[in-house]
């Protein structure tokens, strides 16, 4: 890699005895305890023997390195950012000023009830409004993520059947298009996972539900719209087998984007859910933080959501207040105090600024952005499931497979064009999946570019090929051998340090 161009890490700047502050000499000289005792020291066989290799830089080169560094970042505060499964729409700022409000960042999480009545009172509005977009009973707003939601969903699937004495019901049913954590968090929370297949439509294949479901199953886990971007219409019928067998219907809901206002998890026949905060609801995400995943139930399941909750209740002088409470029944507690409260405020926020009518136009146009970029580029890319999409589609790789140009090829020439690259190679149902999500927040003049630039690799590719798969050209790492990067992975600056010897 050019190390010159993508800069240098901060150890490389190190010289030894530069320092950011110089503080003037000490004239008092050693300050010495009552009765001349020293303060008790540390054993010499704790102590360390060298001193620590921290790198020693002036405080200009340290503003500079720092500076330098987070230009070479990509957001969508930055560029266009088609990355499929993960809702990244645009974050108006008005939620970030909301959520950084000082009477919020400055709360003692152990602070009592009585002194941080704003802060319940937001977390309950929030449960209340998720409670009215998803068609359920209650919300907790606890968990810190989608995975960490369906842990908690699927907890409350099993504390439900083991509280009837149901305890044979180990078997969980999730798609063959589902997104990982699914099959993982099922894995987490003790079941077994079992796979039903899709039909050649994307959807879930009903003939191949049935005989699987039995006395020994917990229940179900479905994405709707699917991973692929396509609504099941089946859920009717699929929601009634799994009824019918004594099963539960859990929805993830990390594609609840689509549906906003427009289509409820709850009236669809799903008994538990949750929804990505950070996806739907308007948080800058991404590199594993900051999330949220809300989990809701439909009623008669609300005893076993996790603890402490919130619950509204009526002071002695007669007005209304906010409490924590504990419920007995639940099935644990399953975060820190309420959850990942800068992410709620940010959701409320989001929820309120664009009102219900506002809600309403963000599926419309999401799907509305989706399928116009995958109707203008499925004459250069391979739609393997035709019709109409949600908000995000799926292509199986550019259609003329003459020159071996893959997918991974196509999302690097990207990079060249300033585009965070699609989602590649999953869902896995595809050889070579590219998955596009353009979100609502798009403007036309942005898609039609992005359609340009799609066109112009997909001609490259049958004319001067080598461009796109020695693609990216103009990236501060340009193109890294995937393979000795996976065999022989340089992680610590030592390690830099040897391969260069
Ligand atoms: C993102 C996503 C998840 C996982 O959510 P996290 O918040 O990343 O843990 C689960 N299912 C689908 C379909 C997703 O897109």
């Amino acid at each position: 890699m050019n190390r010159e161009l993508y800069g240098k890490l901060v150890f490389e700047l190190s010289r030894p005895g530069r320092r950011g502050y110089r503080l003037p000499d000490n004239h008092i000289g050693e300050v010495h305890t009552e009765g001349g005792q020293q303060p008790p020291v540390i054993a010499d066989a704790l102590l360390r023997q060298q001193p620590l290799r921290l790198p020693q830089c002036d405080e200009l080169t340290v503003v500079r390195h720092y500076n330098n560094m987070s230009t070479n970042n990509f957001g969508v505060d930055t560029g266009f950012y088609p990355l499929g499964s993960c809702t990244m729409k645009y974050n108006p700022k008005i939620n970030e000023e909301m959520a950084s409000h000082e009477a919020f960042v400055n709360v003692h999480p152990a602070a009592p009830d009585n002194a941080v009545q704003g802060n319940l009172e937001l977390y309950y509005t929030l449960q209340r409004s998720l409670s009215e977009i998803g068609g359920m009973a209650e919300f907790t707003l606890n968990p810190f993520a989608g995975a960490h939601g369906e842990l908690t969903g699927l907890m409350v699937i099993r504390a439900y059947h083991d509280a009837r004495g149901d305890k044979a019901r180990r078997k969980i049913i999730v798609p063959d298009s589902a997104h990982g954590t699914n099959p993982a968090s099922a894995a987490v929370a003790g079941l077994e996972v079992v796979e039903v297949k899709s039909r050649p439509d994307g959807t879930v294949d009903v003939d191949d539900l049935r005989p699987l479901l039995d006395e020994t199953v917990a229940g179900m886990m479905m994405t709707n719209p699917n991973t692929l971007g396509i609504f099941e219409k089946d859920i009717p019928e699929i929601a009634r087998l799994v009824h019918e067998a004594g099963g539960l219907m859990y929805y993830d809901g990390a594609n609840l984007n689509p549906m906003l206002g427009i289509a409820r998890p709850g009236d669809m026949g799903f008994d538990v859910m949750h929804i990505n905060l950070h996806k739907t609801f308007s948080t800058p995400h991404g590199g594993g933080g900051p999330g949220s995943g809300p989990v809701g139930v439909r009623a008669g399941l609300e005893k076993f959501l996790p603890n402490p909750r919130v619950v509204k209740i009526e002071n002695a002088d007669g007005t209304m207040g906010y409490r924590l409470e504990m419920g007995a029944d639940a099935l644990g507690s399953i975060s820190a105090t309420l959850g990942n409260f800068a992410v709620q405020a940010r959701a409320l926020s989001y929820i309120m600024s664009l009102g219900s009518e506002g809600l309403m136009d963000v599926g419309p146009l999401a799907t509305l952005n989706a399928n116009y970029v995958k109707e203008c580029l499925k004459d250069d890319y391979l739609l393997p499931v035709e019709g109409v999409c949600k908000h995000e589609f799926v292509f199986d790789g550019l259609r003329d497979k003459s020159e071996h140009i893959t997918t991974l090829n196509v999302a690097k020439r990207l990079l060249d064009h300033g585009y965070h690259a699609p989602t590649i190679y999953f869902p896995l149902l595809f050889h070579e999946s590219l998955m596009i999500e353009p979100t609502e927040t798009e403007s036309k003049e942005t898609l039609d570019e992005f359609i340009a630039v799609m066109h112009d690799i997909a001609r490259e590719a049958r004319e001067t090929p080598d461009v796109v798969r020695n693609a990216p050209h103009n990236t501060p790492i340009t193109h890294p051998d995937d393979t000795a990067a996976a065999l022989n992975p340089v992680v610590t600056f030592d390690a830099l340090e040897q391969t260069e010897e």
